[in-house]
C-alpha cells in the first residue's frame, strides 16, 4: 500500500508545543514533519498459523530513545525483522516517515534509507584496529562517500573521531578490536552502526555479558544519540531498562499489553503476570 492517506495517523498533525526537534534527524528523502519516524499499523506475521504478530500497532517518535519489553515469544524480534525488511507482514503497514512504505523495500534500501540494526554478536573485524574499524564502516556508505580515496580527508579524520569519542574508545583507535574487552567490542560495533549515519537504530540485547559498569556506561551512550537519533532497544535487564528513563513498551503475543514509563508498567497487573513476577 502507497497510499499516504491510508493511515489516520500518518496524516494527522502532531502538536509538539514548539519544542519538537526531530526535523535534524531525518535524513534526505525521509518525512518525518509530523514528528512521527516509525509507522506499523495493524501488522499481522503468522508463522504456520501461529501469530507472531497480531495486528501489531506501534510508532516511535522521531528522536526518541523507545524500550521494547516482554517475555520470550512476545513478537519483539520479529518486530525489528518486519522493520527491517527481513520478515514481511502478512497483513499491515509499515511506514518510515510519512513517505517511504517500509513493505515495498528490500533490506538493502531500508538500511540506505537510514534503519541500522545492531545484533547481538559483534561482527567487528578482529584484526583490524578500532580506527580501522570504523573506517570501513564509513566507507561502505557509498550515497556519502563516494570516492574510495587512498586518503582520509580531514572531513572523514573528525567524523571517525567524534564517533570514537562518542562510544569512548577515542583513546583505544590503535588498539586491535580483538584485543578490546567484551563490552569495547559491543561498543565499537555500535559506533561502526554509528559510521553509517542511521535516522534510526534497532539495538537487540545491548548489555547481555557485560560487567555493571559496562552496562552503566551503554545506559549513558544510548541515551545521548537520542535527540540525534531515534533509538529501540529490546532488553530485559530491568535494571537498564529503568536507568534509561525512557518511555517502555510491553509486547505480549505479538501485540502491545502496555506502555509508559518504567514506575507505570511495572504497576500494570497484566504485566506484572504475564512478565515481571512480583
Ligand atoms: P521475542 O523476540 O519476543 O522472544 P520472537 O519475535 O523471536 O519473540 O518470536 C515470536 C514467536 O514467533 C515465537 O513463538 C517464535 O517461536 C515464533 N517465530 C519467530 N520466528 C519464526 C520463524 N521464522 N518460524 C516460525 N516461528 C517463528
Ligand atoms: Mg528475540
Amino acid at each position: 500500500m502507497t497510499d499516504n492517506r491510508a493511515s489516520a495517523k500518518r496524516g494527522e498533525k502532531v502538536d509538539h508545543g514548539g519544542s519538537y526537534t526531530g526535523a535534524h534527524v531525518a535524513g534526505p528523502g525521509l518525512d518525518t514533519s509530523h514528528g512521527v519516524i516509525l509507522y506499523v499499523e495493524n501488522v499481522t506475521v503468522s508463522f504456520d498459523g501461529f501469530r507472531a504478530l497480531d495486528a501489531l500497532t506501534f510508532y516511535l517518535d522521531a528522536g526518541e530513545l523507545r524500550c521494547l519489553i516482554g517475555p520470550n515469544g512476545a513478537g519483539k524480534t520479529t518486530l525489528m525483522d518486519v522493520i527491517t525488511g527481513k520478515t514481511r507482514p502478512d497483513t499491515g503497514t509499515v511506514f518510515f516517515g510519512n513517505n517511504l512504505d517500509l513493505t515495498q523495500m528490500s533490506e538493502y534500501e531500508i538500511a540506505l534509507a537510514g534503519i541500522g540494526r545492531k545484533f547481538q554478536r559483534p561482527t567487528i573485524f578482529h584484526g583490524h584496529t578500532v580506527f580501522e574499524n570504523l573506517e570501513l564502516a564509513m566507507r561502505t556508505r557509498k550515497t556519502v562517500w563516494t570516492t574510495l580515496r587512498a586518503k582520509l580527508s580531514g572531513e572523514q579524520q573528525d567524523s571517525i573521531s567524534a564517533t570514537a569519542e562518542t562510544i569512548g574508545l577515542l583513546e583505544h583507535l590503535d588498539s586491535r578490536a580483538g584485543l578490546l574487552s567484551h563490552g569495547q567490542k559491543q561498543w565499537l560495533e555500535l559506533g561502526m552502526l554509528l559510521m553509517q549515519a542511521p535516522q534510526l537504530l534497532l539495538v537487540d540485547e545491548p548489555v547481555a555479558g557485560m560487567t555493571l559498569q559496562e552496562t552503566e556506561r551503554t545506559a549513558e551512550l544510548l541515551v545521548s544519540l537520542a535527540g540525534t537519533h531515534t533509538v529501540l532497544v529490546v532488553e530485559h535487564d530491568m535494571e537498564f531498562v529503568r536507568s534509561l528513563g525512557h518511555k517502555v513498551t510491553v509486547l505480549h503475543e505479538g501485540a502491545v499489553l502496555a506502555e509508559g514509563n518504567m514506575n507505570d508498567v511495572q504497576k500494570d497487573r497484566r504485566v506484572v503476570e504475564v512478565y515481571l513476577g512480583e
